[in-house]
């Protein structure tokens, strides 16, 4: 996605860890004409797989999600990092580590939200070690819902998580591809544009 990629090379910053920073579009302030267009590429991607539903996971997943949503016209579950006082029996939860954070957190998605047999897309911002993602698997596959696949806005190929996802046999789409964050540089994966 072209528009996408210029964005994240013009914006991004390089913060230790590598961890891109792109607080000023995707993860702080948002771009809603981008994230439209992020959600319309999402659809564009997925649109033959009879998506049900989409699940992604608060907080910098919910905007692309319910952009993608909109053009889907299915509704969008996110998943929640603070599960308040519902009883284990009402929500399906599963642990995530976070990579940015640095910490174990639990996910947790109320059982009415979620049912058998629903076709789901999985939506995030960044797909790291896809431990985000594997927890929103996870919870999918506790509501015997199917995954029809990941959507992605940034991937970043020098982390493991694109290639456990794809060697599970998951479906992961990625908008954009970050090859490297090295020497202060972000070396972005041409792709052939769809
Ligand atoms: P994973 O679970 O795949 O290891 O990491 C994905 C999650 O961590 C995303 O939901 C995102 O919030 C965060 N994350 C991972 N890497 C980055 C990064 O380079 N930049 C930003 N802004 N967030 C990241």
């Amino acid at each position: 996605m072209e528009s996408l990629k210029q964005r994240v090379l013009k914006d991004g910053r390089i913060l230790d860890g590598n961890i891109l920073k792109v607080d000023s579009f995707i993860n702080h302030q948002i771009d809603p004409r981008l994230a439209f267009d992020i959600g319309k590429e999402f659809y564009n991607r997925f649109k033959n797989a009879e998506i049900d539903k989409i699940l992604t996971i608060e907080t910098s997943g919910i905007a692309f999600a319910v952009c993608a949503g909109y053009h889907f016209n299915v509704p969008v579950v996110f998943a929640k990092k603070r599960a308040g006082l519902n009883m284990s029996s009402e929500v399906y939860q599963s642990k995530v580590y976070s990579y940015t954070k640095q910490t174990c957190y639990t996910i947790s998605v109320s059982r009415q939200f979620l049912s058998p047999g629903e076709n789901l897309l999985i939506i995030d911002d960044f797909l790291a070690n896809g431990q985000a993602v594997s927890g929103m698997i996870d919870i999918a596959k506790q509501a015997g819902a199917k995954i029809a696949g990941a959507g992605i806005v940034i991937e970043k190929s020098f982390q493991p998580g694109g290639e456990i996802l794809r060697s599970l046999g998951i479906r992961v789409e990625s908008l954009v591809i970050i090859d490297s964050l090295k020497n202060n540089k972000i070396i972005i994966r041409e792709a052939l544009e769809k």
